[in-house]
């Protein structure tokens, strides 16, 4: 029989090792076929999403956080006024948008790490 077709970075995100006996086990498993030991299961949406939400906060400085978290007080109105692009004056800045887009960003990785940390 011809080995799988599955490339090298797809196996990646479907395996994950057994913490008792280190094989390579397929990641939804909930039993070891090495060791047959009940294992802990993951879930690979949740895994997923945690990860993004990390690389996302990871990619921001201080600074950005700090910006964020005095946004998420502020009304649309008043965040606009704070673009140093248009001042508020303009009726759809891009920059506005981009800070708009990155802020719900922002919120949705908080969300997520709220929700699945320490759990
Ligand atoms: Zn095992
Ligand atoms: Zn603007």
């Amino acid at each position: 029989m011809l080995a799988s077709t599955v490339n090298y970075e797809q196996q990646e995100e479907l395996t994950r090792k057994c913490p008792y006996c280190a094989e390579i086990i397929k990641k939804e498993a909930t039993i070891c076929r090495y060791c047959k030991k009940d294992l802990p299961p993951i879930n690979v949406d949740r895994e997923k999403t945690l990860k993004e939400a990390n690389t996302f906060m990871a990619s921001l400085s201080d600074s950005d956080k700090e910006k964020f978290e005095k946004y998420i007080q502020m009304t649309q109105a008043e965040r606009r006024k704070d673009c140093f692009a248009c001042r508020g004056e303009g009726a759809s800045c891009a920059m506005c948008e981009a800070t708009e887009a990155k802020l719900s960003s922002y919120i949705e990785a908080k969300n997520v790490l709220t929700a699945y940390t320490d759990k």
